[in-house]
């Protein structure tokens, strides 16, 4: 469901000479639309163009667009006197025609006939003559079955929700039901312009109000504002609103963040955007917020202090018990409290960030609540404030119902950010209720519980906050296994491939660690065949200690497995057998990993090319 997937796809589907057609056809309907209205004399006043082009309609612009609008047709008003027009590959002989009629400009089919030979209108320099798309993927792929088989393969390369739980840490995998994801591909959803009339789109202000409020309600806040596309650009929204809450205070010179060591990397990063200056707050041996340290640093920044940021429960898996003292010693300090919401999925039905100390929290929309993530979006990170915040959310020049006209301004190009998703989180709220969404945190609770409880027998279990307990997520700890056996939290989250589970979270947030999150998606059956993998690897582990597997000659070493591996020469020191079936289980649903062990940092630091080289087109 990626959008850059999508894209991608598109481009490999209709390769460079397909993308080149389209790009034709939607020009030349731009420029038949074009002298259809030069021949009534309506000057069209943009010189060159692609697929939009201005009109110049002297006192008759609003007509002219309430006309086309009335027909189905959106033109945009630039002023009372200029209309514009974009056309696109879906553009058709009739909708050229209704936009004519829109100018009254009378018309028939035969006309379009006449000016269909219309002469380009692009600049020279403009028209591309360099190739495109020259990998053989862009040239393999022209019928819908060869594009399905294709696409096949690929999710056959893939470790997805699909085949096994995805345990990583602080990312929230659970289910995206198919009930909830079916909606966004109607049309009533899929078919909206972003900068639609906001007349024309009832239904989605609709949803997105009552997505907000439930949001506020699950929250403990009084706003929310669902323009941020990800967590860290809510993150951004969050602190340019306490900024501008200091602002309007007249408290000038607060720009000091206080940011807790074990905070997830955006939240620097966020605080660097919005203008602030990152101070640390140490964590103590049990991984929590330092309070000695943090009144320290209170009283040493207390009249530049504009916020802390704090992730609840915090990143190291735990319900930190000092929350509300740090969030009252901030605010007495004139600071205000964020807390990231990212971990909500330990809170939803529980506790409320709006009524425990907190001013302001971001939402994982595609965490929490079940939009797809991974690869980079289409996120939703709603940004949720207390009253004296809300004048401060973000909002739109182009689209006054986007937020408070007091707010500092648009923190995404479109006016409700990732707004075709949103039937997603809205499906997910209806189809639970409170009382459902209570019961997946506590069995989201439970599992971490139970996963931690099992694992420690042969892990240690980092952090524990009361009762020994975890919240939604547990980080073990390889730290003195890797310093006695050489194995590393890599081996084993490679070697976890071949048993046909995705890797937990590596070396987040310490390193030298796993963060495992089981969510309520997962059943007890499937917890216990990740449990009976881990306890597997950890007697593998057991064998390189004592030496009876070499530390390089090992499966640990070597995995993960490809079944090229398995049937060339073999001349290892363990089976086949046990490379590729390491449980007896394992052989009921066999992920064969595309490629073996590959060095990860290295791609992380090099640029790779990895198209054939230009020598491989030579005729
Ligand atoms: C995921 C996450 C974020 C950032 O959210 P994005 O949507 O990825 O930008 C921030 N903080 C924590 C603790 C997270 O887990």
């Amino acid at each position: 469901m990626l959008l850059a997937v999508a894209a991608g796809m598109y481009a490999v589907y209709h390769g460079p000479g397909g993308l080149t057609d389209i790009a034709d056809r939607v020009h030349r309907t731009a420029v038949v639309l074009a002298n259809g209205l030069r021949r009534q004399g309506i000057p069209v006043l943009t010189t060159t163009f692609f697929d939009t082009f201005q009109v110049r309609v002297e006192g008759a612009a609003h007509d002219v667009v309430s006309r086309a609008a009335a027909s189905g047709i959106n033109l945009r008003l630039v002023d009372a006197d200029t209309v514009a027009i974009a056309c696109d590959e879906t553009t058709s002989r009739a909708d050229v025609l209704t936009v004519w009629q829109a100018f009254g400009v009378e018309a028939t089919d035969e006309r379009l006939d006449r000016v269909d030979d219309a002469t380009p209108e692009l600049a020279d320099a403009s028209w591309r003559t360099s190739t495109f798309l020259t990998h053989p993927v862009f040239h393999a792929y022209r019928s819908e079955t060869s594009m399905l088989r294709y696409l096949r393969t690929l999710s056959d390369k893939d470790v997805a929700l699909d085949r096994s739980m995805i345990p990583l840490g602080s990312c929230t995998m659970k289910l995206n039901a198919t009930t909830e994801m079916e909606p966004i591909s109607w049309p009533e959803f899929a078919d909206i312009h972003p900068f639609a009339p906001i007349e024309q789109a009832a239904g989605y202000l609709a949803l997105i109000r009552q997505l907000e409020s439930w949001l506020a309600d699950v929250t403990g806040y009084d706003a929310v504002s669902l323009q941020p596309n990800a967590g860290s650009q809510g993150e951004l929204a969050g602190l340019l609103a306490i900024n501008a809450f200091h602002a309007a205070n007249g408290d000038v010179g607060r720009n000091v963040c206080l940011i807790p060591a074990s905070a997830h990397g955006t939240n620097a990063a966020s605080a660097a955007m919005a203008g602030q200056r990152v101070v640390v707050v140490a964590c103590d041996d049990a991984g929590n917020i330092d309070l000695g340290d943090l009144r320290a640093k209170l009283d040493l920044h207390a009249a530049k202090l504009a916020a802390i940021m704090i992730t609840y429960p915090s990143t190291h898996g735990v319900f930190e018990s000092t929350v509300a003292e740090v969030c009252a010693a901030v605010h007495d300090a004139g600071g205000q409290v964020y807390v990231d919401g990212a971990n909500l999925n330990a809170l939803v039905g529980l506790a409320r960030p709006g009524r425990f100390g907190a001013d302001v929290s971001h939402l994982n929309l595609h965490k929490t609540f079940c939009i797809p993530h991974g690869g980079g979006g289409p996120g939703v990170g709603p940004v949720a404030v207390r009253a004296h915040l809300a004048p401060f959310l973000p909002n739109h020049p182009l689209a006054a119902e986007a937020g408070p006209a007091t707010g500092p301004g648009p923190v995404a190009g479109a006016p409700f950010g990732s707004a075709g998703v949103l039937p997603i989180p809205w499906a997910y709220i209806r189809l639970m209720g409170l009382d459902g969404l209570t019961r997946a945190t506590q069995v989201a609770i439970l599992s971490a519980n139970y996963l931690a409880r099992r694992l420690a027998a042969s892990y240690p279990v980092l952090y524990t906050g009361r009762g020994g307990l975890v919240a939604h997520e547990c980080i073990i700890d390889l730290r003195a296994i890797t310093k006695e056996s050489g194995v590393t939290v890599d081996d084993v989250a490679k070697r976890l491939i071949d048993y046909g589970f995705h890797a937990p979270t590596m070396s987040f947030p310490v390193a030298g660690t796993l963060m495992i999150e089981p969510t309520e998606s997962e059943g007890l059956d499937e917890l216990d065949r990740f449990v009976d993998a881990m306890v597997s690897i950890r007697a593998e582990i057991a064998k390189v200690a004592s030496g009876e597997w070499s530390r390089e000659d090992n499966p640990l070493h070597n995995a993960p497995h490809t079944a090229e591996s398995i049937a060339g020469a073999w001349d290892r020191g363990y089976s086949r057998d046990l490379a590729a079936y390491p449980l007896a289980s394992v052989r009921k649903a066999k992920y064969w990993p595309p490629v073996s062990r590959i060095d990860g940092a290295y791609g992380d630091r090099n640029l790779v090319c990895s198209c054939p080289a230009p020598s491989a087109y030579e005729s």
